[in-house]
């Protein structure tokens, strides 16, 4: 392993140690586990998601619970390896009752993701759902105006497509969602990523 490799690990278990103590927000009071996130330090493709679910927080690990599990099969439809991928969130506690992370709780996060950003240093991060397109990209913009279309944000790729809660409850998001996946994997095919 070469020594920058070996300071990207110790600087991602660093920041996970500071997340799973974070009191920046009043979501750490009914937490049961902060979720930093999982995957390669050197990873060339991220995922961010919106929030933990109840098994996230109960795990303490990303998307392992039913929004996981469509994400696998999503991954797996288009043959990436999740293993490779570095998953997390904007926000890295559950939000009880599973309600949308707010404003202030996703400012107070907001530093720990982009630390995971610069040392990762991603080529492409696919964002589920609006929550997180809207954290990397600064604007208010929707999922459902830009699926499925590549976005440049600070030399990143960003791929936009639905929340898996969304594509889990109606047939016809789902099939954005497929359609979109295969399109994002041509394009990692296309710049060597893949
Ligand atoms: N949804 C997310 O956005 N993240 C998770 O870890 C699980 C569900």
């Amino acid at each position: 392993m070469m020594m920058k490799d070996y300071m990207r690990i110790r600087e991602i278990a660093k920041i996970d140690e500071e997340i799973r103590k974070c009191r920046r927000c009043k979501l750490h009071k009914t937490r049961t586990n902060a979720v930093p996130g999982e995957g390669p330090a050197d990873a060339r493709i991220m995922i961010c998601g919106q929030a933990p679910g109840r098994t996230e927080d109960e795990e303490g690990r990303p998307f392992v619970g039913m929004a996981g599990k469509f994400l696998n099969e999503m991954l797996e439809s288009i043959e990436l390896d999740r293993g490779k991928i570095f998953v997390t969130s904007p926000i890295k506690c559950f939000p009880p009752d599973n309600r949308l992370p707010k404003s202030d709780e996703l400012k107070a996060c907001r530093p720990y993701l982009e630390e995971q950003i610069r040392i990762i240093k991603p080529k492409v991060i696919i964002a589920l759902g609006n929550c997180g397109l809207q954290i990397l990209l600064e604007r208010k913009l929707t999922t459902s105006k830009l699926h499925g279309q590549p976005q440049e944000k600070n030399g990143i790729i960003i791929l936009p497509t639905f929340h898996p809660s969304a594509a889990m409850r109606f047939p016809k998001i789902r099939a954005l969602v497929e359609e979109d996946f295969k399109r994002f994997k041509d394009l990692l095919v296309k710049i060597g990523l893949v």
